[in-house]
């Protein structure tokens, strides 16, 4: 038996290759390498670049390497660039899903563990926000995302599968060992941006609004170390082999940062005053989002072990350092 991880070679997707691996797990990374990495495929795993959208190779692989659960993270995440290029994220994120959903269903897949958001949320009108707050998308990559739930749980209700769709709040860090991380060129993310700056990649970083109604007039959002967030999926996949009910769980620790107070913790972390500059908002960032993280906590048994801005933040410039001093594209 093995487990099929779509967008292996990703950042989200290479630290669940190596938490699977690392137990002794059989792994297929099935990944079209547009943002990926073949190095970040723990050398244990089989590497196939493909795409999940191509439901007859999918097939060929459950069938052939004995596919009982399927890991999807393969997809595009940029909300911005979802804004200006809609079709390509409901391409991407919801025709392949359902490509890759009909090749679970036909191969007799039981288990499915899907890379949802918080951004199904939109702006949610209370924060923290919990499963039971309405899908109410303001981007597309959220309305892509989400649309990919509503298909797995009626494939659920249908078929002899079962799923747990995790909504990821924002995710950062890097493995410990430092076998992978974020290395996405030309990153948008944060966290990465700031680590950058404070290496002196970029001549600088932008604050995009400082009008927000938060207390600093920053956005908020809730940062979670991918070491925790890839142990919630390994909990939710031993929780569906035991015979648990499909699941919806938000992943965060139910903590918000704002842009700002993030700025801080990596100029503190890296010693380094970068310039920062006052830019306009920037399409589709609601003003906070928060999880409300006890679901996760009650029906997974999860609990975070790196919970500390200051810890994430030190990971992810650990990481940024490290590809800056190997050959490998940042
Ligand atoms: N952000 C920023 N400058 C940057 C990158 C991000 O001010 O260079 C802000 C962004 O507007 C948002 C927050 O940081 O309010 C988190 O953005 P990110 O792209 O990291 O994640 P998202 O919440 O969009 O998934």
């Amino acid at each position: 038996m093995s487990v099929l991880v779509t967008g292996g070679a990703g950042y989200i997707g290479s630290h669940m290759v190596l938490a699977l691996t690392d137990r002794g797990e059989d792994v297929v990374v099935l990944d079209n390498l547009s943002t990926g990495f073949s190095w970040a495929v723990a050398p244990q795993a089989e590497m196939v670049v493909g795409d999940v959208g191509e439901q007859t190779l999918v097939e060929r692989l459950i069938r052939e390497r004995g596919v009982n659960a399927i890991v999807h993270f393969a997809g595009s995440i940029v909300v911005p660039e979802s804004i200006a290029d809609p079709l390509g994220y409901y391409l991407n994120n919801t025709v392949k899903s359902r490509a890759l959903i009909a090749a679970a269903v036909n191969g007799g897949v039981e288990h499915f563990i899907f890379s949802s958001t918080a951004a199904v949320y939109g702006m949610p009108e209370v924060n923290p926000v919990d499963e039971e707050a309405p899908f109410d998308p303001i981007s597309p990559y959220g309305s892509s995302k989400m649309m990919t739930e509503i298909m797995l749980r009626d494939t659920a209700a249908a078929h002899d599968l079962r799923y747990a769709a995790l909504r990821y709040f924002n995710v950062a860090g890097a493995d410990p060992k430092r076998r992978s991380g974020q290395s996405t060129p030309r990153a948008t993310h944060l966290i990465k941006v700031a680590a950058q700056a404070a290496l002196g990649d970029r001549s600088h970083l932008d604050i995009y609004g400082t009008d927000y109604p938060t207390p600093d007039g920053t956005c908020i959002r809730d940062y979670i170390h991918v070491t925790d967030l890839i142990a919630a999926h390994v909990l939710a996949l031993d929780h569906l082999r035991g015979g648990g009910d499909s699941l919806v769980a938000n992943c965060g620790y139910g903590d918000g940062f704002s842009v700002k107070e993030v700025v801080a913790a990596v100029k503190a972390a890296s010693g380094v005053d970068f310039e920062v500059r006052i830019a306009e908002r920037r399409a589709g960032d609601p003003a906070a989002l928060i999880a409300g993280a006890e679901q996760i906590r009650e029906k997974l048994g999860w609990t975070p072990e790196h919970a500390s801005l200051d810890e994430i933040v030190t990971s992810a410039l650990a990481w940024e350092e490290h590809l800056r001093s190997s050959d490998r594209v940042a």
